[in-house]
């Protein structure tokens, strides 16, 4: 390192700020230059005599007292002050208001991210059980082996429903991660359509009529039902998907009365 380079970076040096490699580098130039070694304890000992007590001010006793009186004839309210006053109010009402604003539009668009990113996990899990060959871990046409498998498997019971009269046949069951926690995936085929139904319990209250929507082709509906959240996917026409969330709610209906 120059002594051109030393002069320009000592200072960084002094307070600690370089990096390990620009320091080493300065103090290697240090021990062998005598100027700069110079320069370098200059600086020291002016950052020294700064530190020193017999430079500080201290400010005279009334100070403090003459300030609090300025401040309180300052703070006498006469008509001029008054408007002064309000209009200091209203700026500041105005502000409240724009933060309001800010706030309340950023919690919409933030819902509506969430809500995005769950739909995307949903789309993502649909075709990675198509691609993966590996769409469910209890194969079984029965709900009374698909619903007690998940027994164990998760701290809650999914409703599983028959729908195989109605054209939708259950394929099987199989853990999944949804929203940072596992759920429930059950599968139906609808002809050569694979449906992927998740469940978990719902946080929203009140609860979610039915919601529709298209990512990457897949229509997706969700809705929430009896503290459960629902999401469909699948190629299958919306039309026909839409039947079989009539049909799934139906069900829990007759269930339930
Ligand atoms: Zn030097």
């Amino acid at each position: 390192m120059s002594c051109q380079e030393t002069r320009e970076l000592i200072h960084g040096y002094l307070d600690g700020e370089l990096d390990l490699v620009k320091s080493m580098e300065i103090e290697e130039h240090l021990k062998d230059c005598h100027v700069c070694t110079q320069t370098s304890k200059g600086i020291r000992s002016l950052r020294s005599a700064i530190g020193d007590t017999a430079l500080r001010f201290e400010p005279p006793a009334n100070l403090e007292r003459r300030l609090r009186s300025a401040l309180h004839r300052e703070s006498e309210p006469g008509p001029k002050r008054m408007i002064l006053r309000w209009r200091w109010i209203a700026a500041g009402m105005s502000l409240v208001a724009a933060v309001f604003v800010i706030w309340a539009v950023a919690g919409i668009f933030g819902r509506q991210s969430t809500g995005d990113l769950v739909a995307q996990e949903i789309v993502s899990s649909h075709v990675r059980s198509l691609m993966a060959d590996h769409i469910t871990d209890v194969p079984s046409s029965d709900q009374h082996t698909v619903k007690p498998w998940f027994n164990g498997k998760l701290d809650f019971s999914p409703p599983v429903k028959d729908l195989s009269q109605q054209g939708f046949s259950l394929n099987g069951g199989r853990l999944d991660y949804i929203g940072n926690r596992p759920v429930a995936a059950l599968v139906y085929q609808r002809r050569q359509h694979s449906i992927n139904l998740f469940v978990w319990p719902s946080t929203e209250v009140p609860s979610v009529n039915e919601k529709a929507s298209v990512h990457q082709g897949y229509n997706l509906i969700r809705w929430t039902n009896a503290g459960m959240t629902y999401w469909v996917v699948s190629d299958l026409n919306l039309a026909e998907l839409q039947q079989f969330v009539q049909l799934l709610q139906e069900q829990s209906q007759a269930r339930l009365s």
